[in-house]
C-alpha cells in the first residue's frame, strides 16, 4: 500500500475464541485513517435505527476485542509501521433523530467501551454466565418474557417453547415468582389455574417472604393464558357468545 493512504473495507468476516466463547461476525465497515504519522482503525458497525441499542455496543466492542486478539497473535505492518492495537476505535452510527440521514461513521466520535469489555471478559470466562447457561438444560434456564422479547431473535423459541410446556413464564412474571411457585409444586398453568387458594400450597407461596406478586390474580390470569394455548379449552375459531335475556318490556 502507498504510504499513509486512507482504505476502508466492507462486511469483513472475523472469528475468534473469548474466554470460553466462540464469536464470529462480519464487521461492516474497517477504515484505515492516519493520525500523527500512526496508521488508526476505525471499526464501524451500522444500524437501520433511531434507537441507541447496549447490545450494538457490545457488538462493536466484541469485534474489536477479536481484532486486537488478532494483531496480538500476529505481527501487523501497515506502510512499514508496526501497528499498536490501543490504536482501534469504534462507533456505532444509525438514523440521527434530527435529522433522518445515518450519521457520519468518519465524524461520529469513538465510544468508551471499557466498561463494556470488562462485563464481556466476566460473561466468557470459564467460570461466567455464558459457560454456564450454555452447559444447562434448556428447560432449567430462568428467563422473563416482556417486551424486549419482541426485537428479540429468540423469541421464536422462548415463546413457542413456553406456550408447548404451558410455562409459568407465560405470564412475564419474574423469575424468583417463578421458582417460588416451583417450589410448592406449582409447575404450569395448569397447576396455577387449578390452585386452591385455601389449601397447603398457596399458604406455602404466600408465606415465602420474597413472594411479592398477587395469588388470586396470579390465578385467573393463568386460566385466562392457558385458554389462548393449543389444547386450552377454548375454540379458536369461535366467538364466545353468552345469550342476553330475551328483552321484554
Ligand atoms: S425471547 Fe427469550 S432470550 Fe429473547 S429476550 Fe425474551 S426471554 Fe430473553
Amino acid at each position: 500500500m502507498p504510504e499513509k493512504q486512507k482504505a476502508y473495507g466492507r462486511e469483513i468476516s472475523i472469528e475468534g475464541t473469548l474466554g470460553e466463547v466462540n464469536i464470529y461476525g462480519q464487521i461492516d465497515f474497517v477504515v484505515l485513517l492516519w493520525e500523527n504519522d500512526e496508521p488508526k482503525l476505525r471499526l464501524v458497525e451500522s444500524k437501520a435505527s433511531r434507537k441507541d441499542r447496549t447490545y450494538y455496543q457490545v457488538q462493536i466492542c466484541l469485534y474489536r476485542m477479536l481484532v486486537c486478539q488478532l494483531i496480538g497473535e500476529n505481527y501487523l505492518n501497515i506502510s512499514g509501521i508496526k501497528f499498536q492495537p490501543e490504536n482501534i476505535e469504534c462507533v456505532v452510527v444509525r438514523i440521527d433523530e434530527n435529522t433522518n440521514k445515518i450519521q457520519d461513521i468518519i465524524k461520529s466520535p469513538a465510544l468508551n467501551l471499557d466498561t463494556i469489555e470488562a462485563d464481556i471478559n466476566r460473561l466468557v470466562a470459564s467460570d461466567g454466565v455464558l459457560k454456564w447457561i450454555i452447559e444447562t438444560d434448556l428447560s432449567d434456564l430462568d428467563y422473563q418474557l416482556g417486551r424486549k422479547c419482541s426485537d428479540c431473535l429468540l423469541s421464536f423459541h422462548c415463546l413457542a417453547e413456553s406456550a408447548r410446556e404451558k410455562r409459568l413464564e407465560l405470564l412475564g412474571i419474574n423469575s424468583s415468582i417463578v421458582r417460588i411457585l416451583h417450589k410448592a409444586g406449582v409447575n404450569n398453568l395448569d397447576d396455577l389455574s387449578e390452585l386452591d387458594l385455601e389449601g397447603n400450597q398457596a399458604t406455602e407461596i404466600k408465606k415465602d417472604i420474597s413472594f411479592t406478586d398477587n395469588l388470586e390474580l396470579l390465578k385467573l390470569k393463568a386460566k385466562t393464558r392457558r385458554r389462548t394455548l393449543p389444547d386450552g379449552d377454548s375454540n379458536p375459531d369461535t366467538y364466545e357468545v353468552e345469550a342476553l335475556p330475551k328483552y321484554s318490556g
